[in-house]
């Protein structure tokens, strides 16, 4: 066994009911006087009830438009902030990351779905349709404050969609350019704890697993980079602005249909953490949507994303095949029989 891998630090709460003291005794424990809070659901401003609050910055929007980043920075700059605190989904963690990266600000975030931004050092930002995305550790978040009763408020369909999304990000680390038996251990048991906790969603275990599955899921994409799904959900998200989680739960399928073949031992270990062959019965027993929406053109989106295909991927991609798959997700075809034919 040989391989290369880099552990991100961070800090990790995880306890539920437990958010609002844990974000009051991490302010402390890092010292910070001017705390600049962003997040625009209600649940920020109770998250934040015991900590002074110097500014807050309600500004967020999907995929974090540049113009978006500029007047946050500003914000962070007028109010001297000495420490950012976002409360929210992807989108929030986002714009304060896009604030770090450029003011080297620390972050402590308190994820409200299960995204995973908040454990990765991945940053992305949005202008006249296109995505840019990079890795810079300033964006880390410094500590992470998980509370599955935050995600409680989530309508169910966003819900399930958030966790296929972490159920993606294990997925594609198992082939991903940075592959090791690091982080596809880590999504293996990631794989593991969605299918588990995605099963019962509505309940407080259910939460709490797909909350810690989806941090593993995060982690082990953060390491693994990202593999032929989330290359093709990046770029219709950008293109089309698609909404992130219903597109990742769309794809991942037929990414998984697609691959396997040439994958058999990743194949082997989803299917032994998923207790199935494939995703059709936890996607029938939760509800989740395979079928893709809001793609005009799949053979123009085909054309968009083979530049961006990992040269490492274990299974030759043409764009006639982008164009197959992307037309099988939007016909909701079955996705095992799509790549059988
Ligand atoms: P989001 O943050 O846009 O949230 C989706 C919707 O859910 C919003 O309307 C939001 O207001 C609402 N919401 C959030 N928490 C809620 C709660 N607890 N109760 C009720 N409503 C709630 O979407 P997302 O799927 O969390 O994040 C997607 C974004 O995150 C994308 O831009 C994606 O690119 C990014 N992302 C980045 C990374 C990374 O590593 N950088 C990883 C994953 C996702």
């Amino acid at each position: 066994m040989k391989f290369e891998h880099t552990t991100l630090g961070q800090r990790v709460l995880f306890g539920t009911g437990e958010a609002v003291a844990s974000l009051a005794a991490e302010v402390e424990r890092l010292g910070a006087r001017r705390v600049m809070l962003v997040g625009d659901e209600a649940i920020a401003a109770e998250v934040a009830a015991k900590i002074d609050v110097a500014a807050r910055c309600t500004d967020v929007a999907p995929h974090v438009p540049v113009a978006n980043a500029e007047r946050a920075r500003a914000q962070a700059a007028s109010s001297n902030a000495d420490l950012l605190v976002s409360v929210g989904g992807g989108s929030t963690t986002g714009l304060a990351k896009a604030v770090a990266l450029t003011t080297g600000l620390p972050v402590v975030a308190v994820p409200t779905t299960y995204a995973g931004s908040e454990a990765t050092n991945v940053w992305g930002l949005t202008e006249a349709a296109r995505k840019t995305t990079g890795s810079d550790d300033r964006v880390l978040p410094v500590t992470v404050i998980y509370d599955a009763a935050l995600t409680a408020s989530l309508p169910p369909e966003l819900a399930i969609a958030s966790g296929c999304n972490a159920l993606a990000h294990c997925v594609d680390s198992m082939w991903a350019p940075r592959a090791d038996p690091i982080n596809q251990a880590l999504a293996a048991e990631g794989i593991r704890a969605l299918n588990s906790g995605l099963r019962q969603i509505t309940t407080a275990d259910g939460r709490e697993q797909t909350l810690y599955g989806a941090y593993l899921s995060a982690v082990a994409f953060a390491s693994a980079g990202s593999g032929l799904h989330h290359k093709i959900c990046h770029v219709l998200g950008g293109a089309y602005n698609l909404p992130h989680a219903a597109t990742h739960t769309a794809v991942l399928p037929y990414v998984l249909a697609f691959n396997s073949p040439a994958a058999p031992q990743a194949a082997a270990r989803i299917a032994d953490a998923l207790g199935a062959p494939d995703l059709s019965s936890l996607y029938t027993d939760i509800g989740a949507s395979h079928v893709l929406r809001g793609v005009p053109d799949a053979a123009e989106a085909a054309r968009l994303i083979l530049p961006s295909v990992p040269p490492s991927n274990p299974r030759p991609v043409t764009e006639a095949d982008l164009t197959a798959l992307l037309a099988a997700a939007q016909a909701g075809r079955n996705p095992t029989e799509w790549s059988r034919a």
